[in-house]
């Protein structure tokens, strides 16, 4: 049976983040990082890819190329956990032993949960964001569409970075306009919830942006079934439990998301599933010598990568405190960020803690549309987080 001092799961971008901090930090531990894929993905990107700006191929890179130096990379999956045995199991049948344990292994897109969805989707007018099998398609649809509707979707529960899926709606209705077919085109969007935005701040100015648009908005809307030969999105109202049938030509679906099958069914899951930590420490409520952080954990904070680079220092600094049989000094504030696209020259950058209230960066106001801040998304984001936060450097 292999055994190591830490194990993180999942070598997306919270693994390989905390992974180089670790290995910075103290250069003897014994790090091994279970991730089965060879592809690393920049997620953020995919929405400027399905708005036609960048290839799918720009986001990725080979999972041994960011893997940091020192870390054993086993190329498998977890399977279960075995907290009290400080012990896991992976899906090839190895058992891996630690003294440390950082569950990271990102949220599951439940394209299940869409009836037709998952044979639809990429083909006849429907696509996603939320796979790099499926982004190219995004971009394709939106090209061809030149009459019609197009329509997009947020589900029910939790998403990767709650902004996302306005977004591309954004960038949609703006190449309509550009290319002189705004007025053919009917842009709707609807959402399970029952507003554009959590923070107020934010919200009001979204709202404005969607209706200066002409964006149809649509709330309490639960995307539950695709029908691709009529071109039929079903949707149930999440208060009345009534069907509403909404044509589209084009129709961009956020799927639901979900804990991971395999941490929820674990002793590991709190409430939905989630790896149960404390909000502030980022250590298991139940299991001392575990850890979580990201999309997979239960921290109450909407879940994006920027969120990840405030909850890495915290959950390294707090690791090494119980190695070293140190108090836990370090906490997280909830800090979150979501870049709001909203067109091909314009983003709100709303950033946010616990308590719902900004957290802003910039001596200016934020929560106004700028070009700078675009600029930032498509060149300075990317950069910072391929050289500065997977190295562990910010
Ligand atoms: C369209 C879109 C737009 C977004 N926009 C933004 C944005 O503007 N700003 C922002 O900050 N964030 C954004 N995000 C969110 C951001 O990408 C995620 O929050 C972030 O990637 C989460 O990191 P993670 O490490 O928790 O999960 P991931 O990066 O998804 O990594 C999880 C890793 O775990 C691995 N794994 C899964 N199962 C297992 C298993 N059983 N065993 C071992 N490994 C496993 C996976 O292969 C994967 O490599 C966006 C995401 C999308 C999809």
């Amino acid at each position: 049976m292999a055994q190591h001092q830490i194990v993180i799961v999942g070598g997306g971008t919270a693994g390989i983040t905390v992974a180089a901090r670790l290995r910075n930090a103290d250069p003897t531990l014994d790090i091994a990082l279970i991730e089965p894929s060879d592809k690393h993905y920049y997620q953020p990107l995919w929405t400027l890819v399905g708005g036609g700006i960048f290839r799918p191929e720009v986001s990725g890179r080979e999972e041994a190329s960011v893997i940091p130096r020192g870390v054993k990379w086993i190329k498998d999956a977890v399977a279960t956990f075995q907290p009290h045995e400080n012990q896991l199991t992976t899906r090839d049948g190895q058992t891996i032993a630690y003294d440390y344990l950082i569950v990271a292994p990102g949220i599951q897109i439940n394209w299940d949960k869409v009836q037709g969805l998952k044979e639809s989707v990429g083909k006849d007018g429907v696509c996603s964001n939320y796979s790099i099998n499926t982004v190219g398609s995004t971009w394709k649809f939106i090209r061809e569409l030149k009459e019609g509707t197009a329509l997009f979707t947020q589900p029910a529960g939790a998403v990767k970075c709650g902004g996302a899926p306005q977004k591309i709606c954004y960038l949609a209705e703006d190449h309509f306009r550009r290319s002189g077919i705004r007025d053919r085109i009917n842009v709707i969007f609807t959402a399970a919830g029952p507003r554009l935005f959590a923070v107020e701040e934010y919200r009001e100015v979204l709202e404005q942006v969607a209706a200066r648009k002409g964006v149809d908005t649509r709330f309490r809307h639960n995307l539950t079934e695709i029908r691709p030969e009529s071109k039929e999105a079903i949707y149930r109202h999440m208060d009345t439990d009534e069907e509403i049938v909404i044509k589209y030509d084009m129709i961009h679906v956020t799927p639901p998301m979900g804990a991971p099958d395999f941490v929820a069914n674990s002793e590991l899951a709190g409430e939905g599933g989630w790896v149960d930590v404390d909000k502030y420490t980022l250590r298991h409520n139940r299991f001392a010598n575990v850890f979580s952080l990201g999309d997979a954990s239960s921290l109450p904070t909407s879940k994006t990568g920027a969120a990840i680079r405030k909850q890495a220092p915290v959950l390294v600094e707090n690791l090494l405190s119980v190695i070293h049989d140190r108090p836990l000094t370090a906490q997280y504030d909830g800090y979150t960020s979501c870049p709001v696209v909203t067109g091909y020259d314009s983003l709100v950058l709303a950033e946010f803690n616990y308590e719902g209230r900004p957290a802003e960066t910039f001596p200016f106001d934020q929560a106004q549309e700028r070009f700078s801040m675009f600029l930032l998304k498509k060149f300075g984001l990317p950069a910072l987080y391929w050289h500065g936060m997977l190295k562990g450097r910010v």
